[in-house]
């Protein structure tokens, strides 16, 4: 199928954007890297009248890394994001998560916003926002805000985005000094989606655990003097807390044992 005729409108600015998401509303779609949106729309599972493109937007491709954490612009690639030393350096949790993110063509050209404005619940960018605790940082013709990662990823394919606002930036803060960090997930092939993804950051006997695929967003918690005979009980409990849902790829009972397993094994790299 192809998609339904629409018009293309290519912003030279934010403010360009803003103002074209608040004369068309609903009607129109932000366009970054195509790599979800393109086969959406190939699909008529969406219908813009108007795709605003804002891959050209000066000043939006920027990467900046300071003693707070990682800063990425919306039109960041995912692949400039791999391949940054200071960011390896700076989160390399950040770093071995994008690895996981399809392809490398598609990696080419997919933005990190993009995939945190598409809101995948498996995806890899939107467990680690979560995980670490980040936000986006959203422009309207009304002005700017910034949304933590939880009040923003609110369901499948769902955020607390409104229609006349886009995403200008996406923060990654840095994992606490003296931690240490891993992440696991369980895919058919490597490059496809994720059935479940989990990150962790362990300091200590603390571990903050972000489990993802398994609820209809990323969801973390914190766990508290964890040892290797409580582990076990803790992941089971969180396992049904989040219950999972039966789809094409696996079942809510492979999701809850991965949750346990995956999660015992990764925490425990983590711990040692
Ligand atoms: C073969 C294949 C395999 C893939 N595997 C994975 C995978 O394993 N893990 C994974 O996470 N993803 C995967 N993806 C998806 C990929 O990461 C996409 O790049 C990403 O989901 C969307 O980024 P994009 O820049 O391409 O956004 P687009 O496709 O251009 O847009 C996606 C959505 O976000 C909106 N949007 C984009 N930018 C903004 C913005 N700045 N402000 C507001 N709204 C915006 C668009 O309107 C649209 O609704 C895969 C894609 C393909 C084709």
């Amino acid at each position: 199928m192809k998609p339904a005729p629409f018009d293309l409108c290519i912003a030279d600015s934010v403010e360009d954007v803003t103002s074209a998401l608040s004369s068309h509303g609903e009607a129109a779609r932000i366009i970054a890297g195509g790599q979800s949106l393109m086969a959406m729309l190939n699909m008529r599972l969406t219908e813009p009248e108007v795709l605003i493109d804002i891959s050209r937007i000066p000043g939006l491709d920027r990467i900046s890394v300071d003693e707070t954490g990682v800063t990425v612009g919306a039109t960041v690639r995912q692949a400039s994001l791999a391949a940054h030393d200071g960011v390896r350096q700076a989160l390399p949790l950040l770093t071995e998560a994008l690895t996981h993110v399809g392809h490398i063509q598609t990696r080419n050209r997919g933005t990190v916003c993009g995939s945190l404005a598409h809101a995948d619940p498996s995806a890899e960018l939107p467990l680690l926002l979560v995980l670490l605790g980040g936000s986006v940082t959203l422009a309207s013709s009304q002005g700017r805000r910034t949304v933590a990662a939880e009040d923003f990823l609110i369901g499948t394919l769902t955020t607390s985005r409104r229609p006349d606002e886009m995403i200008v930036s996406a923060h990654f803060p840095r994992a606490p000094a003296g931690s240490k960090t891993a992440f696991r997930e369980m895919a058919r092939r490597h490059g496809d989606f994720a059935i479940v993804s989990l990150a962790c950051i362990a300091r200590g006997r603390d571990v903050r655990l972000a489990v993802g695929g398994v609820a209809d967003a990323p969801v973390a918690v914190d766990l508290t003097n964890v040892t290797s005979e409580t582990l076990p009980a803790e992941l089971n409990a969180l396992a049904w807390r989040l219950r999972g849902y039966d789809d094409i790829h696996a079942t809510a009972r492979y999701r809850r044992e991965m949750i346990r397993r995956l999660g015992l094994d990764m925490i425990m790299e983590a711990m040692a």
